[in-house]
């Protein structure tokens, strides 16, 4: 269920609860993690990712962020946006970093082993292939 966003206050409140809390954050893969309760060990799936449209979204299975039915199948409240999201939302962009990072190396290890040609074998490679496409 998509969290929609009510207020800044709402945000505001969840990143202090977030701070002050300091849930376990274990990643499960990038965009999904697992925040947990140290005091009361209860633990939750947190998604961070787009909607269609493209825009940021998130859910959460809490009763904050999956709220439940009433008996005409109504929700009794709009998901909310919770400390869990606020707390995997903290986990998920130093994990970015550290992907993009990682990236940015791994390019600088690729560009090592990329093989120059000299201006004259361009020359040919780009000669066989048009040969190869006539
Ligand atoms: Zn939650």
């Amino acid at each position: 269920m998509k969290i929609q966003l009510a207020s800044i206050e709402q945000l505001q409140n969840a990143i202090t609860k977030a701070r002050k809390d300091k849930p376990l954050v274990r990643v499960v893969s990038f965009g999904h993690y697992t925040v947990v309760n140290k005091n009361t060990g209860a633990a939750y799936d947190v998604f961070l990712g787009r909607d269609e449209e493209g825009k940021r979204a998130s859910e959460c299975n809490c009763k904050a962020g999956t709220p439940p039915s009433n008996a005409a199948g109504a929700m009794l409240w709009k998901p909310r946006l919770c400390y869990h999201v606020a707390a995997a939302a903290e986990r998920h962009l130093q994990l970015a970093h550290e992907i993009y990072e990682a990236a940015c190396e791994a390019e600088i290890n690729v560009f090592d082993n990329v093989r120059y040609l000299a201006p004259a074998q361009q020359a040919t490679e780009h000669t066989k292939h048009t040969q190869r496409a006539a």
